[in-house]
């Protein structure tokens, strides 16, 4: 027999949910071919210049947040990591700076904040560490 995805399958695992991946921005400095952008796939993505508000980001944290605080969290690790893609997640630096992951909840849970980021923006832009390096890992 066929077994379908139920609301509460959804539900179960939003509420244990131990990794949120943001796509920051679709933009890059950079040009790779092998970019999920890049011209090396057929169908790859075209790049529109999207910037992720915080605000949008909050909201989602917000929502998440009465499922990881509710009694179907039944998750052991409490840990909660959240990471930010791209395109090149440091060029939407407002962002960046405003990461939303504090914004209540760090008495409820442990966030663990990583930076998906290919280092070139950093390495010209040295002063952009400064402002991200205090809360997250950069990968
Ligand atoms: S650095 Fe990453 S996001 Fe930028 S073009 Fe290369 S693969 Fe794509």
């Amino acid at each position: 027999m066929t077994k379908y995805l139920t609301a509460d399958n959804i539900t179960f695992a939003m509420a244990n949910l131990n990794q949120l991946v943001f796509e920051v921005t679709d933009v890059c400095n950079l040009q790779c071919k092998y970019c999920g952008y890049g011209e090396l796939y057929d169908d790859h993505d075209k790049r529109e210049d999207k910037m992720l508000p915080t605000k949008k980001a909050i909201r989602l944290i917000d929502y998440l947040a009465e499922f990881w605080k509710s009694k179907i969290n039944t998750s052991a690790q409490s840990v909660i990591y959240i990471s930010f893609y791209g395109g090149e997640p440091l060029l939407n630096m407002p962002f960046m700076e405003n990461k939303p992951i504090c914004h209540g909840y760090m008495n409820e849970h442990d966030f663990q904040n990583y930076v998906n980021t290919q280092m070139d923006f950093l390495r010209k832009h040295p002063e952009a560490y400064q402002k991200i390096m205090e809360e997250v890992i950069i990968v």
